[in-house]
């Protein structure tokens, strides 16, 4: 049976913290899908169609990422509808501990045959957000090293409109 993980978030835009957890997750799992998690409630920068093709994008030639979206849904039943037997998350900071820690106890216990992953960030990583980007951007500020150059730019066309 191929190890599929799924690794969702809001991608509000991708990071280069993203792209990391992501492909160094591709060297242990057959497939990785990369799920928007739509949350019509949040106020988001881009719309999910714009944060599928910037995913679409930036992972076209990573093989082994599949990009999809999901909503009124719960991520396990998600994760159960693609076969994936891991939930792939990113840990950063101890604050991403607390909340992670509760979330995995709560999907182990509606679906205890799915296992919840993490990875540790790399250093260079470690203090990026997709929040923090926004902000720096929208300020005028360089996201880079931290936004991939096409997000960055689709970034700032955002802001430019606004
Ligand atoms: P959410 O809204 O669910 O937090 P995000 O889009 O912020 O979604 O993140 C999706 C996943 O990527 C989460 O598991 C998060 O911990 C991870 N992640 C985000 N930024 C980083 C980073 N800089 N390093 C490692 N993992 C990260």
């Amino acid at each position: 049976m191929p190890k599929i993980a799924v690794c969702a978030g809001s991608f509000d835009p991708p990071t280069e913290g993203h792209l990391n957890i992501i492909r160094r997750a591709l060297k242990l799992f057959d497939k990785v899908i990369v799920a928007v998690a739509v949350n019509s409630q949040k106020k988001s920068a881009f719309s999910t169609e714009e944060r599928l093709a910037l995913l679409k994008e930036l992972f076209q030639g990573d093989k082994g990422v599949e990009v999809d979206s999901f909503e009124k849904k719960l991520l396990v039943e998600y994760a159960r509808s693609k076969k994936a037997q891991v939930l792939l998350r990113g840990l950063r900071t101890i604050q991403d501990y607390e909340y992670e820690f509760q979330m995995a106890l709560a999907n182990k216990q509606i679906a205890p045959e799915i296992e919840t992953v993490f990875m540790m960030t790399e250093s260079p990583y470690s203090h990026i957000s997709s929040s923090l980007t926004k902000e720096i951007v929208s300020l005028g500020g360089s996201g880079a090293g931290m936004l991939p150059p096409l997000v960055e730019k689709k970034l700032k066309e955002k802001f430019k409109k606004m």
